[in-house]
């Protein structure tokens, strides 16, 4: 048996740099380091441990919606252990939305052809987490959530998702859409062997022609949601400091009474 696994995987800016806004309200990625979203890489992690798990033929393809520099985040995830990529690019996606990304991801995910989609908890810029969700529905195809440990055996998905009070033991049959969270096992670091063959693997390229979309379905022109303003939060001040001289816990209690924290 074959199994075909596509993980989504989001180029985003780095958390460290400079984060500002464009002059159309979107965020300024051109100038700014990006890099493949952290939470993604639990993606790509655990596609490949489902891969090593398996006694199936098992392809994993990584899949970005982003700008020209979004190829680094899918070299990063070939260099971990993906097999191939696709990335689709094109100037009219500058601005879309999550609905926007989500029919994107979807026509690429069915010209690729899949049977699993493995998907990030959220990505750390965007932050909507709905993604998953959206493409489920796009697709019509069942979606298990924020897993937490994930396997596919006899053409199921299984896992676990940990809530705050209890822990649900979920499957659905394949194909199917996954997110895994970042509790789902650390990320391997690729190895120099691993950075060299992902020179050598294939990247596909495709833009909304390929995929049959209409410029006006995405874009700032296409979204659903419209940043109206944007303003640069206050600098963080350094706060109260209390010096304790034998009144701290007073002093502290006073504060936080204050603060009508307590
Ligand atoms: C600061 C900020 C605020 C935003 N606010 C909104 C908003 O309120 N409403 C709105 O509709 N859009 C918003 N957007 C746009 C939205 O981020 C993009 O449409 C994005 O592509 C999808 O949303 P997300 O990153 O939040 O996705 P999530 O739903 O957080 O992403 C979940 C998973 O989906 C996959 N995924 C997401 N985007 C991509 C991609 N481009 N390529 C491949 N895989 C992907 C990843 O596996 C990711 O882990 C915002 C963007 C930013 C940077």
């Amino acid at each position: 048996m074959s199994l075909r696994i596509v993980v989504t995987v989001k180029y985003v800016p780095d958390a460290t740099g400079d984060r500002h806004f464009a002059d159309d309200l979107t965020v300024d990625r051109d100038d700014v380091d990006g890099l493949l979203s952290e939470l993604d890489e639990y993606a790509v992690e655990q596609a490949l441990q489902i891969s090593e798990n398996s006694d199936d033929d098992v392809e994993i393809t990584v899949l970005t919606v982003g700008p020209e520099d979004a190829k680094d985040a899918l070299r990063k995830a070939l260099s971990m252990g993906a097999d191939k990529a696709i990335h689709v690019e094109d100037d009219d996606l500058h601005g879309t939305d999550v609905i926007g990304t989500s029919l994107v991801l979807a026509k690429a995910i069915e010209k690729a052809g899949y049977d699993l989609v493995v998907s990030g908890m959220a990505s750390t810029d965007g932050t909507a987490g709905v993604v998953p969700a959206l493409l489920a529905e796009r697709l019509g195809v069942p979606q298990v959530t924020l897993l937490s440990e994930v396997s596919v055996e006899d053409g199921v998905v299984r896992g676990r998702r940990d809530g705050d009070t209890a822990s649900e033991q979920l499957e659905a049959s394949l194909p199917a859409v996954v997110s895994v969270t970042d509790q789902s096992g650390e990320a391997r670091y690729p190895s120099f062997k691993g950075i060299m063959a992902a020179k050598k693997k294939p990247v596909e390229s495709w833009d909304l022609e390929d995929l049959e979309i209409e410029a006006d379905e995405v874009g700032l022109e296409g979204a659903w949601t419209k940043v109206e303003a944007a303003a640069e939060r206050p600098a963080r001040t350094a706060g109260t400091i209390v010096k304790d001289e034998g009144e701290g816990g007073k002093q502290l209690a006073e504060f936080l009474a204050g603060q009508k924290f307590i």
